[in-house]
């Protein structure tokens, strides 16, 4: 009978090793492509379209909560004097200092080239401010050359109430981030009805150049 076992496992342990190999190199294969597809290769925060899917899952399940859209301020020159890299490492310490910043359940992305977004769940209007207003603050980063620099961030907020579309509640953060560009930089502005009727103004602007 020994025998037996010992043939069975000389002949059938390759096959099973192969099969477990195999088992293992998918399962990595399509945790590689899952992050691939949601997280943002440099940074490691939520990609633009991951960050839109949590947010609206986080809506429909849950209150209201507050948008915040963060640019880094003057992001050209730190790239201009400190070169390519130190931008990337300036976006990094700016992922890091986010994510050191919040809560397990809000939700941060990289939304686009110098641009984050976090979503605070179940926030207030006034909570959101006091939350965003600490982002505001210097965050350092080392250049290549170990100097120490920092950058701001500009900061638009806006509530977002089950009343309005996800797009909406980013184009009133976008308006009161060109707000706190325009203020000065380095600050946060709350959206208020007054600044979409700015908006639309400018708008209506655009139509009629591009009718004329
Ligand atoms: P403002 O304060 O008005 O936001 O000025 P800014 O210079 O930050 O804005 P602008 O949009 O003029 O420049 C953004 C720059 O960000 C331009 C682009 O080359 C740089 N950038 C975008 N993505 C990356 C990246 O992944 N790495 C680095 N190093 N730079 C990037
Ligand atoms: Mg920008
Ligand atoms: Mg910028």
């Amino acid at each position: 009978p020994t025998y037996y076992l010992y043939h069975a496992i000389i002949v059938g342990g390759p096959f099973i090793a192969f099969f477990l190999a195999v088992g293992f190199y998918q399962v990595r294969l399509q945790r590689k492509l899952w992050q691939m597809s949601h997280k943002d290769g440099l940074t490691g925060l939520n990609n633009r379209r991951r960050f839109f899917a949590l947010m609206e899952r986080a809506n429909t399940n849950g209150p209201a909560g507050v948008l915040l859209m963060l640019d880094a301020d003057r992001f050209k020159s730190i790239n201009d004097t400190h070169g390519h890299q130190a931008g990337d490492t300036c976006l990094k310490s700016i992922a890091h200092t986010l994510q050191r910043s919040l809560r397990q359940n809000d939700i941060v992305g990289r939304i686009g080239g110098e641009e984050f977004a976090v979503y605070l769940p179940g926030v207030g209007k006034e909570t959101g401010r006091v939350i965003g207003e600490r982002l505001t603050k210097p965050i350092p980063f080392r250049t290549k050359g170990d100097q120490c620099v920092s950058v701001t961030l500009s900061i638009g907020a806006a509530t977002w109430q089950h009343d309005i579309s996800i797009d909406a509640v980013f184009a009133r953060a976008d308006a009161a981030l060109y707000h706190a560009k325009e203020n000065g930089r380095g600050r946060l502005e709350v959206w208020n009805p007054h600044l979409l009727t700015k908006e639309a103004e400018t708008s209506d602007k655009l139509v009629s150049f591009g009718s004329m």
